[in-house]
């Protein structure tokens, strides 16, 4: 049984493996808190699936947002986007808003990885809050989580159509037929995204010789340009996937098409 003077907290990502801890603990520790860190640049499709898990945990999922959101943050970084090389979007959209809500208590903090995973995922260096890991010590698998939110009839977030990863719409971990995805998907977004990355482009000329760009050696412009060639290279890709792996959902045949494509490494606080 839970002691009550400890607080119990679980991270909602948005994702598939956090929303199914998330119901797998809903009876098992009714005292769970939920929260989900907001960087105010998430997809519309993630909004919608944390209003529809809530339905399916019957309780709120309380929305963690920095004092000051993402624009804010890029004046303070001089106009360099954040990058896997300088993650500082993170550390102050995500974890600093996470660190203050938590505060000084005792805290057990549940983390969504699978019993089929070898990573650790975020834990934080706070000496009050130590990390559980309910999946691993069930044996719950990717399969398991599928069944969890099958019958919990909540299934996988609309966004996976397209991309294999929650977080902001800009995130820079995205791959290239993802980025085509969103100009597709969510136009305005993306559009924002280019103005981003635009204006870091002057600001860096201005400042002389940096350039910031949000995927790997090209801008998004260039990117867009190259729209036709991607996603026929793209479909190719998971065409071939599809021959290898038969019966499996969408979302497996392209995270095995898009791994293949790219081996970055996503990041752990925010795609859990
Ligand atoms: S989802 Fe991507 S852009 Fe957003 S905070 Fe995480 S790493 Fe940064």
């Amino acid at each position: 049984m839970p002691d009550a003077a400890v607080r119990h907290v679980m991270g909602i990502s948005g994702g598939k493996d956090s929303a199914a801890l998330a119901l797998h603990m809903r009876d098992r520790v009714p005292e769970m808190e939920y929260f989900f860190c907001d960087t105010g640049a998430e997809l519309p499709e993630t909004y919608e699936y944390l209003q529809r898990l809530e339905v399916g945990l019957g309780k709120p999922i309380a929305r963690l947002n920095a004092e000051q959101g993402f624009e804010h943050w890029l004046r303070v970084y001089q106009g360099a986007l954040p990058s896997p090389q300088m993650r500082w979007c993170t550390k102050v959209l995500k974890i600093k808003p996470l660190e203050a809500w938590i505060g000084e208590a005792e805290t057990v903090s549940y983390v969504a990885i699978r019993a089929d995973e070898n990573r650790d995922g975020y834990i934080s260096h706070k000496p009050n809050i130590s990390a559980v890991y309910p999946f691993k010590e069930d044996g719950i698998d990717k399969a398991g989580v599928m069944r969890i939110l099958d019958d919990a009839g909540i299934g996988l977030p609309s966004y996976y159509e397209w991309r294999t990863r929650s977080g902001c719409y800009f995130c820079f971990f995205q791959r290239k037929a993802e980025w085509v995805g969103l100009a597709e998907r969510h136009p305005d977004l993306f559009e924002q995204a280019v103005a981003f990355e635009e204006k870091a482009g002057y600001e860096a000329q201005a400042m002389q010789g940096r350039s910031y760009t949000w995927s790997h050696k090209e801008s998004l412009r260039e990117l867009a340009g190259r729209r036709v060639e991607i996603m026929t290279k793209h479909e190719a890709a998971l065409a071939r996937e599809r021959r290898k792996q038969t019966n499996v959902p969408l979302i497996d045949v392209m995270a095995g098409v898009l791994d293949e494509d790219d081996d970055t490494l996503a990041c752990q606080m925010c795609q859990l």
